[in-house]
């Protein structure tokens, strides 16, 4: 079964503009996300099973907050509370066994909490909502690079990528691409993340400028929102 492309959802990332096209892609895919989570599917039994499992990151319980449907959230906070309460008794019943304290001998965690709240802790339902169609968007970019000069150009002019998308890109290269054509691939990738990460270095040069007296007067060229398109390249941030 051949599986699904995203071509439309990838180029218009790349002509968005910004300092990250696969940024631009998260955050569509968050928004969409989260607006799913907090529309009317939260109150359909597969949706809630799932919400009640997995909850959610610091990140994409702040999104959903800001959101605004506070009694949707409320429900959704209530059955995920009220379902660990039930697992984390059930579990906790299971160590009724106390192990004798030994020098020699780690304490094991025989009743499961502990890997239980490791994996809740480190599950959410937005994250991964959005990691099933990432993984479909980046398999999109490497197909389109590989059939259409049209988008080979328009990877050609963007303005790079953010340290985590970089380092995704080359990654993943090897598993689409083959011979000549990841060869191209991997010289465009660094010049654009080289070229573009001197450009945004630059323009911060500029900004740090501009708090010194003598250059109060000058423009600020391209400086002006140098900072958010800073932490967009380091910490694929979007402002
Ligand atoms: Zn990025
Ligand atoms: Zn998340």
């Amino acid at each position: 079964m051949r599986e699904q492309l995203h071509t439309i959802p990838v180029n218009d990332a790349f002509d968005l503009g910004g300092e990250c096209p696969v940024c631009n892609m998260i955050n569509e895919l968050e928004t969409k996300s989260i607006d799913f989570t907090m529309g009317p599917s939260y109150m359909e039994d597969d949706v809630r099973a799932e919400t009640s499992k997995s909850g959610f990151c610091q990140k994409h319980m702040e999104l959903l907050y800001e959101n605004q449907n506070r009694l949707g959230l409320a429900l959704i906070i209530k059955s995920h509370i009220d379902k660990v309460i039930n697992d984390v008794e059930k579990l906790s019943k299971n160590n009724t066994r106390i192990p004798t304290p030994s020098l020699f001998k780690k304490q094991v965690d025989n009743s499961g909490v502990v890997a239980y709240m490791e994996d809740l802790n480190s599950s959410c339902y937005v994250c991964d909502r959005i990691n099933g169609t990432f993984d479909r968007y980046i398999a999109t970019i490497f197909y389109l690079y590989r059939q259409e000069e049209e988008f080979r150009k328009k990877f050609r002019e963007c303005q790079g990528f953010c340290n985590q998308h970089y380092g995704l890109l080359y990654k993943q290269a090897s598993r689409y691409l083959k011979a000549d054509k990841l060869q191209d691939f991997y010289k465009q990738l660094n010049l654009l993340y080289l070229d573009n990460m001197k450009r945004v270095s630059d323009d911060l040069e500029w900004f740090i400028n501009k708090f010194d007296y003598r250059y109060a007067d000058e423009p600020w060229k391209n400086s002006k929102d140098a900072l958010p398109r800073s932490m967009n390249k380091t910490n694929s941030i979007i402002k």
